[in-house]
């Protein structure tokens, strides 16, 4: 009886999979028959009362569960890996390392259309290579000549070909980053190698994605958190079949699949849209760099204002840094002037200084944009008699009070609340609002400049959609306005009419 159990136990072939639950282990079921599978399928198996998808990791004939409290798995749903080896890899390195259940980080890396079982169809190896040979060496070309510092740069890059390394482009805006980005990208593709292109949340705008296509004629795939699922699965699908030379995506890109990645390039290195902040923490540029190291290839961070993480490495001789330190092509630096607002008489938060200039640039038909990055009304409601000030209750950061509606808001865990008539503390009716946010700030300029068009970008005017899409057509229509905004506003945007920016209280970013 010991013998034949013995016997059973190595011929039954046990299956080790990963479940989208919050263990930190494999589950064991049976195989049906015994035909060959490969890690990175998905497989239905039951669970309890339940039926879930499951991604197989590896296959042995001994499991830790007495054999006979083993279930057979219910269907074998792909017949090829949806998942392959080197991503599954990155899945386990980032299971141990940011101590979070494999099976939810596979899930994770998983498009969501996938993850309920839809049939998905891997086309054969030799169908992708096919079409993608069709559509190599055909790039757009647009000659620019790289200066010096540009030149020195994509020629370290391009020497690191298959060979893990990465590099940091330390340059201002307009020094000719993406310039270098674009050429090291053209250099990946001609070796018949794909690329996988980081952004911040806000990076990520049609005209990053436009510039990149006037440049390469190549598919680019773009992923990104305003897409559908389906939209999503089919941009993934698109770089999983080798079929989009290029993808450009926010942090979850990371995990997207693709044969033949030859080179990372992250940008704005710096950004913290990089961190998942809920649930399965990561950096997206820790794991990219493990990436790179896993598949030898390239890693390419930029930035004009680089992280301290980052020069710490340069320090340590683990990044090797590029330096551009001038402005590329025909743009000239910007004149700085510093407004010191100490015993300043401020009309809604604005110097006389600031509102005369805004003046003067109107008047020439230009645009400004004034730069405030605290939307809502006022960043503050103080009580005059006490002092007491409102703060949330979850977070014990400051409310913000806004005016259109009318509430207190807490920008970090979103609690929103009525606004108080009296002081919660001592009673008294003296309640005022500190220091200046965008909707006052617009309030304000309508009442300086009642006859100019001022258009306010922040999260609140822009929560429908497409209306971000249509403020910046308007903009670009060139007509003159003010613009408020918010960090939305201050990257990746091209105005070309704009000839001044105001910062508002700068030293706000400092504390
Ligand atoms: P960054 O990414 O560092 O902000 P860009 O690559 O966007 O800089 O370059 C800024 C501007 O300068 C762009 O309009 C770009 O086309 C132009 N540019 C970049 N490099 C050169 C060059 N070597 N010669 C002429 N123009 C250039
Ligand atoms: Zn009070
Ligand atoms: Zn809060």
């Amino acid at each position: 009886m010991h013998k034949a159990n013995m016997k059973s136990q190595q011929i039954q072939k046990i299956l080790h999979i990963a479940l989208p639950l919050p263990f930190y282990r494999l589950f064991d079921y049976i195989a049906i028959d015994n035909q060959e599978l490969k890690p990175g399928i998905r497989i239905k198996v039951p669970f309890g009362k339940r039926e879930l998808i499951g991604i197989l990791l590896n296959t042995s004939s001994h499991s830790a569960i007495e054999p006979s409290k083993l279930k057979p798995v219910i269907t074998i749903i792909d017949q090829q890996p949806i998942l392959s080896s080197h991503i599954l890899k990155l899945c386990k390195w980032s299971s141990n390392y940011y101590h979070y259940p494999i099976g939810e980080v596979i899930f994770n890396a998983l498009p969501a259309y996938l993850r309920k079982g839809r049939e998905f169809k891997v086309p054969s190896k030799h169908q992708a290579q096919d079409r993608s040979d069709t559509k190599i060496h055909q790039t757009h070309n647009t000659p620019i000549k790289l200066n010096q510092n540009q030149q020195t740069a994509i020629n370290t890059i391009n020497k690191s070909h298959n060979i893990f390394n990465t590099f940091l482009i330390n340059g201002v805006t307009g020094s000719g980053k993406t310039e270098v980005y674009i050429q090291a990208i053209k250099q990946t593709l001609a070796n018949d190698q794909q690329v996988l292109v980081l952004v911040p949340e806000i990076g990520l705008t049609p005209q990053l994605v436009e510039r990149f296509s006037k440049r390469f004629i190549e598919p680019i795939a773009t992923i990104h958190s305003a897409l559908t699922d389906l939209q999503r699965f089919k941009a993934w699908q698109l770089f999983y079949n080798g079929d989009a030379k290029i993808m450009i995506g926010t942090r979850s890109a990371i995990f997207a699949e693709c044969p033949k990645l030859g080179l990372i390039i992250i940008d704005e290195e710096h950004d913290i849209s990089f961190k998942q902040q809920e649930r399965f923490r990561y950096s997206a540029k820790d794991l990219a760099i493990v990436r790179a190291q896993m598949l030898k290839t390239p890693i390419v961070l930029g930035s004009a204002t680089p992280s301290l993480e980052t020069t710490h490495n340069v320090t340590l001789n683990k990044y090797v840094e590029l330096k551009l330190p001038e402005r590329a092509g025909a743009s000239v630096h910007p004149e700085y002037k510093i407004i010191d607002i100490c015993k300043q008489n401020l009309k809604f938060g604005l110097a006389d200084s600031l509102i005369n200039s805004i003046r003067k640039h109107i008047n020439n038909k230009n645009q400004v944009i004034l730069f405030l990055n605290r939307r809502g009304y006022a960043p503050v409601l103080m009580c005059h008699a006490c002092g007491y000030i409102a703060t949330c209750k979850n977070c014990s950061a400051n409310l913000t009070l806004h005016s259109q509606p009318s509430h207190l808001h807490c920008h970090h865990c979103d609690t929103k609340k009525p606004v108080f008539q009296k002081c919660p503390e001592c009673k008294s009716l003296d309640l005022q609002d500190v220091g200046v946010g965008t909707e006052q700030l617009e309030l304000g300029l309508k009442h300086l400049f009642p006859h100019v068009d001022i258009l306010r970008i922040d999260r609140d005017t822009t929560r429908k959609k497409n209306t971000l899409n249509n403020m910046l057509e308007d903009i670009k229509q060139g007509e003159p306005k003010i613009l408020i905004g918010t960090q939305m506003l201050a990257k990746g945007h091209h105005f070309p009419n704009v000839t001044m920016v105001g910062i508002i209280n700068i030293d706000h970013g400092f504390f």
